[in-house]
């Protein structure tokens, strides 16, 4: 079968050799389509494609048609909201994605921009401490629990909330389960966003979420850029200039957000994933999933059943 890795933004060296090892070693043709620079590219390099391997790569019903053998589309990482999850499913194409292989990975880049912002963003002038403030987090999935785990390293009281998974889980992991995202927000100095961009929760971090933060208020943004309301946070935070917006993925409104200097800042590429350690990881579990559902129909991590 033939395994295409189409990637925008590549993965990294070694990871692109484990990915091979892995799809070659179970008798399978790897190709590599890396650094793209047009669509026209990858409508091309999917034509006789049986599967797929992408990273953030826009897996659009044009790809999606030209791709007349394609079976199943990994996306290694979490979140898949760029991949036509429907449309694929109408063309009978399985898409499954890699949870949980690279949530340390983000959840360490939570605490880098954390800090980096109690401190003043190093500008020399006194900051503040994590220590002993209250973190909220809003989702307690792989990437949720994994800030769980580190907050408790730097002494956060830590709250959480999530639409789906019992109280009891997220107690039983030593945090405190809150009621509703709203009460999140009231009670925590920061709050830190893992939930997933879906039609429920496309722009809901708003106005009046945001606006019950206590004074000094921080947002910490490594889910996506789709659940924030750009226009009302930009007003919030005109009008309330206590607030700290801090974010992994590049808003729309860049421009007017960085007129709140000291006060906002955005990695210039999302940064949460890149490590080697989760492109390995992300990469070999995507490798492995295709192998095991050309062997076996293994179709586990599928999310458009
Ligand atoms: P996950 O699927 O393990 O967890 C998502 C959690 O969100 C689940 O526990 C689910 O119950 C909860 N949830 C869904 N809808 C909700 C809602 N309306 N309100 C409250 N909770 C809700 O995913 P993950 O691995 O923890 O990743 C979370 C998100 O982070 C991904 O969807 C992705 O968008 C983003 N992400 C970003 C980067 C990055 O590079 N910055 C990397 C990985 C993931």
């Amino acid at each position: 079968m033939k395994v295409l890795v189409a990637t925008e933004k590549p993965f990294a060296a070694v990871a692109v050799e484990g990915i091979k090892k892995e799809i070659e070693g179970a008798g399978n043709e790897l190709v590599l389509l890396e650094k793209y620079t047009d669509v026209a590219q990858l409508l091309d390099a999917v034509k006789d494609a049986d599967a797929m391997i992408v990273r953030s790569d826009k897996v659009t019903p044009a790809v999606l048609d030209a791709a007349k053998n394609l079976k199943i589309v990994v996306r290694a990482g979490a979140g898949y909201d760029s991949i036509d999850t429907a449309y694929a499913k109408e063309k009978g194409v399985i898409v499954e994605n890699t949870p949980g292989q690279n949530s340390n990975a983000v959840a360490e880049l939570v605490f880098g921009l954390m800090v980096y912002a109690v401190r003043n963003f190093y500008n020399g002038k006194a900051g503040t401490e994590l220590m002993g403030k209250k973190l909220g987090i809003l989702a307690f999935g792989n990437v949720g629990r994994n800030v769980a785990r580190v907050a408790k390293g730097f002494g956060m009281d830590v709250y959480a909330y999530d639409a789906f998974c019992p109280k009891e889980v997220i107690e039983e992991a030593g945090v405190k389960a809150v009621d509703s995202q709203e009460e999140l927000f009231k009670n925590c100095d920061v709050v830190s966003l893992h939930i997933p961009a879906t039609p429920e929760t496309k722009q809901s971090i708003n106005y009046n979420l945001v606006n019950m933060m206590k004074k000094g208020g921080m947002v910490v943004n490594t889910a996506r850029k789709e659940v924030i309301n750009e226009p009302e946070l930009i007003k919030l935070m005109e009008e309330r200039t206590d607030l700290k917006y801090i974010t992994d993925i590049k808003p729309d409104a860049d421009e007017e957000f960085a007129k709140f200097e000291g006060r906002y800042f955005s990695t210039p590429k999302k940064m949460g994933a890149q490590t080697a350690e989760a492109n390995i990881n992300a990469g070999i579990a995507a490798a492995k999933q295709i192998n095991a559902y050309f062997k076996d129909g293994c179709t586990k991590f599928q999310v458009n059943k």
